[in-house]
């Protein structure tokens, strides 16, 4: 599947500076963000500096630098955040069957309490 990304998403125009986040985490590659809509204690959306839509798309077409930048991204977050040793769940929605609402790959990391068993 060939993916068209819309610059024009929200994440987008984050990454660009002209909306106002939340930011926990920057590096190279990778900004983390808290969700304007908190699920749980913790809730950060990682997202990749690059012009993806999603987690295929993404380790379709990004070079190995970006894809080991976002996952140590994904790792640090983590850490910073402090649900390492208590866990939490990381999510990444996509496309219509996923609901993703922002067509920017992102993944969710929620934690800060017992999440419950959730695969759908
Ligand atoms: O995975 P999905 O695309 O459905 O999630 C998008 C997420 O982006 C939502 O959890 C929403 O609260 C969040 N969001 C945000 N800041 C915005 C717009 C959306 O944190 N300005």
């Amino acid at each position: 599947m060939a993916y068209a990304y819309d610059d024009q998403n929200i994440f987008a125009k984050i990454l660009r500076g002209e909306i106002p986040n939340d930011t926990v985490f920057e590096s190279d590659h990778a900004l983390a963000f808290r969700d304007i809509s908190p699920a749980a204690p913790t809730h950060v959306l990682v997202i990749p500096k690059g012009p993806y839509v999603s987690m295929d798309h993404f380790t379709q077409e990004a070079s190995e630098a970006e894809i080991v930048g976002f996952m140590r991204a994904i790792g640090e977050v983590c850490r910073l955040e402090g649900v390492s040793e208590d866990g939490f769940r990381a999510i990444s929605n996509a496309g219509r069957n996923g609901v993703q609402e922002v067509p920017h790959l992102h993944v969710h990391i929620i934690g800060g309490r017992p999440l419950g068993r959730m695969l759908a």
